[in-house]
């Protein structure tokens, strides 16, 4: 389905959606073994959009012997990688003629503006399938330099049955970051999505079946944390677990698999982006329009969301002015109106934590230099004005703490080593943006900031070919997209021959 970003055409596409509300298990949708349902809420009006299988234990248990029995059949986990990619493209194909219908599922269950789902996050999820798939029949193993009596091969197997849970902010981008390598590399999946947004992974696993992917290779267990997500962690049977979502919850992967059979854990986690302006930025309102992207865009429910924006001295004012008037231009509104650049915050409490996070703000003597209330409260939905918080200090709790809401906060500084001091000033390492028009500063000052992801003049996550994930407490063990994510979702084996 193409959809037409006009808010009449939006609105007839909306009444025509058809929501796949099981598990995908084996090949087909079934209802929780349990039973049960949740309901699944429009953040945007707080009102319910369908009820989804609830699975737990047994559900993910199931789940896995069917990733296993088709892993052990061998028709996708030993077919040639050229076929395997013949598979995926045709799973991207399927992705690319239905991205409007993922666009609304993702709008509507985690409140995000359509024309970015539509125009970013779908287009993303499809790139992402289709370079992962292009990817694996060009990859080589190696034979090592060993003496003319051996011959010793070094072959990449895929890891076996890999469980993936995953966060809301992207729903279905965040899901192909891991299903993308994990499935062109051969290996079965097991995904677990978010709470509030399983309808677009429900989908993708249905349109995957479509398109060829033998049954049991890719399911899909919607439910809660605890239950289904701990389920993954736990299980004797998963190789691997890949996680995208808190560094607190994270950390309780790691706990599972000590505890179980030591599966491979992947983290990608939570962050506290500085964004430096050193003393000679280039275009101040180039660096406004980024600043503001970085910090609101997605309301600030970005991993690599550039919370703290911290600036020399000099520039300050300057710049704040100009940020705070391009950020009134900011519409907070209904996510499936076109115009918005704003949704709403993805649940109630979500939205209590955000404006917890602004009275301490306020409380810890930052001054407030835009929004900082709830509005549209009759829409029923969890929206928020963004935020900008001047004179913020590294010790204030909204520097140290990952908001996840378009709140900005403000930090000024007088030298370089100050700057790189306080972007460093944090548990977290996942992105970072400086702004300079020296190349010598930039190299230096892009190496002194400890995070996966630094950008120069821009704000940017890069592309599909440039590796994502943290340092610090930002990430484990791993990085999503690009040749990298593929070594991730695979075994090195060692067969040494004796030649005679
Ligand atoms: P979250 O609460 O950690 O949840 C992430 C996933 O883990 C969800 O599927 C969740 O299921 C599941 N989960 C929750 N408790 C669990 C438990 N006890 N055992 C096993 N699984 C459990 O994170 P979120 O609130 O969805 O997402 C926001 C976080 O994700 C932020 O910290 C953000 O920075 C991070 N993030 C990081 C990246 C990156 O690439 N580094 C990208 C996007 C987001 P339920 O939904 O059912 O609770
Ligand atoms: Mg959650």
């Amino acid at each position: 389905m193409t959809l037409k970003l006009e808010s009449k055409a939006i609105r007839n596409a909306v009444a025509k959606l058809k929501f796949r509300t099981q598990a995908f298990v084996g090949g087909r949708f079934v209802k929780a073994k349990s039973g049960r349902t949740f309901v699944t809420e429009n953040p945007a009006t707080g009102r319910p959009i369908a009820r989804v299988a609830e699975c737990d234990a047994a559900d993910v248990d199931a789940a896995v012997k069917a990733a296993r029995r088709a892993f052990e059949a061998g028709n996708w986990s030993r077919m040639k990688p050229a076929d395997r990619k013949k598979t995926l493209l045709a799973f991207a194909d399927l992705l690319e003629t239905h991205v409007g219908e993922l666009a609304l599922l993702d709008c509507l269950e985690a409140g995000k503006p359509i024309t970015d789902c539509a125009t970013l996050d779908l287009p993303d999820t499809v790139q992402c399938i289709r370079w992962h798939a292009e990817t694996i029949d060009k990859l080589y193993d190696r034979v090592s330099p060993t003496g003319p009596e051996n011959l010793a091969l070094i072959l990449r197997e895929p890891v076996g049955v890999v469980g993936c849970v995953v966060p809301w902010n992207f729903p279905a981008q965040m899901a192909a970051w891991k299903i993308g390598p994990a499935l062109a590399a051969g290996n079965s999946v097991v995904l677990k999505p978010a709470e509030q947004t399983s309808l677009s992974a429900l989908r993708m696993a249905e349109l995957a079946a479509a398109a060829g992917l033998p049954e049991g290779v890719f399911n899909v267990v919607p439910g809660f944390g605890p239950t289904a997500g701990q389920a993954i962690g736990r299980h004797p049977d998963v190789d691997m677990a890949a996680f995208t979502g808190s560094t607190e919850v994270g950390r309780l992967f790691l706990k599972y698999s000590a505890e179980s059979n030591l599966k491979r854990v992947i983290l990608e986690c939570g962050g506290k982006s500085p964004q430096v302006v050193l003393a000679d930025p280039p275009d101040l309102d180039l660096i406004a329009q980024n600043a503001v992207s970085s910090a609101f865009w997605n309301m600030g429910e970005n991993c690599s969301c550039g919370s703290r924006l911290i600036v020399h001295a000099s520039v300050k004012d300057d710049l704040l002015n100009r940020l705070v008037k391009l950020a009134r231009s900011w519409t907070v509104g209904d996510p499936l109106d076109p115009a918005t650049r704003v949704g709403s915050m993805i649940e109630r409490p979500h939205l209590e934590k955000v404006l917890g996070y602004i009275d301490a703000g306020r409380s810890d003597g930052a001054r407030l230099a835009l929004g900082g209330r709830r509005i549209l409260e009759k829409s029923g939905g969890y929206f928020v004005e963004v935020t900008v918080f001047d004179g913020v200090d590294s010790r204030m709790k909204i520097a140290r703490e990952e908001i996840f809401g378009p709140v900005l906060s403000v930090i000024s500084f007088k030298t370089e080593a100050e700057a790189v001091a306080i972007a460093n000033d944090t548990n977290y390492g996942l992105a970072a943006s400086l702004y300079t028009r020296d190349l010598n500063t930039a190299h230096r000052v892009a190496r002194a900031i400890r995070a996966g992801t630094v950008s120069v003049n821009c704000y940017s996550e890069g592309d599909i070919t440039t590796p994502f994930g943290g340092y610090k407490e930002s990430g484990f063990a791993g990085r999503d997209k690009s040749i990298f994510a593929h070594e991730q979702y695979t075994e090195l084996k060692t067969i040494w021959m004796q030649l005679a």
